[in-house]
């Protein structure tokens, strides 16, 4: 019997002795705040993605702005503050698209932020070392230089894939 007393103690000790985890994503408009809940709720891959950050403790800011002169509907900004032991990085997307297509844009560039993170990138030289290495050119004769990868286009399909399959058993 002893042991039913014992393991609500330890659990309420554990959650004392432990600063509450800060969300990884920070979305800074209600419709932004309205995909990532989506994406949350209803996409396996958008939460593969929020908790891979939680877990290399990135805090990605995503703000309701264009990039590239309007050219793109969101990038990652090449900059990295560490604040506090947590990675500060900043998303900027429009968010008018609609909310499939806008949670699949954020699930985009949260892998990129993954990959910024895991490779330990903090300025504009070591963005542009590591994915001239490990992205490719995204078109010929570009405003500002971009690069893409493989696996952001990946999880930007399988969120698509996976909110559709939700919008479908809604109706
Ligand atoms: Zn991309």
């Amino acid at each position: 019997m002893s042991g039913f007393a014992v393991l609500p103690l330890v659990a309420v000790l554990s959650i004392a002795g432990e600063a509450p985890t800060p969300s990884p994503l920070r979305p800074q408009s209600i419709r932004l705040q309205y995909a990532v809940d989506l994406g949350l709720r209803a996409s396996e891959t958008f939460r593969i993605l929020f908790d891979a950050l939680a877990a290399h403790r990135a805090i990605v800011l995503i703000v309701a702005r264009p990039c590239d002169f309007g050219r793109r509907e969101a990038c990652l900004l090449h900059q990295v503050v560490t604040a506090g032991g947590y990675r500060f990085l900043r998303v900027n997307v429009r968010d008018d698209p609609p909310y499939v297509r806008l949670a699949a844009l954020i699930a985009h560039e949260l892998q990129h932020a993954l990959e910024a993170t895991q490779a330990g990138l903090t300025d504009a030289d070591s963005f542009e070392r590591f994915f001239a290495a490990h992205g490719y050119i995204c078109e010929e004769a570009h405003v500002q230089r971009c690069y893409e990868t493989a696996q952001s286009l990946v999880m930007q399909a399988r969120v698509v894939k996976e909110l559709s399959r939700e919008d479908a058993r809604r109706r």
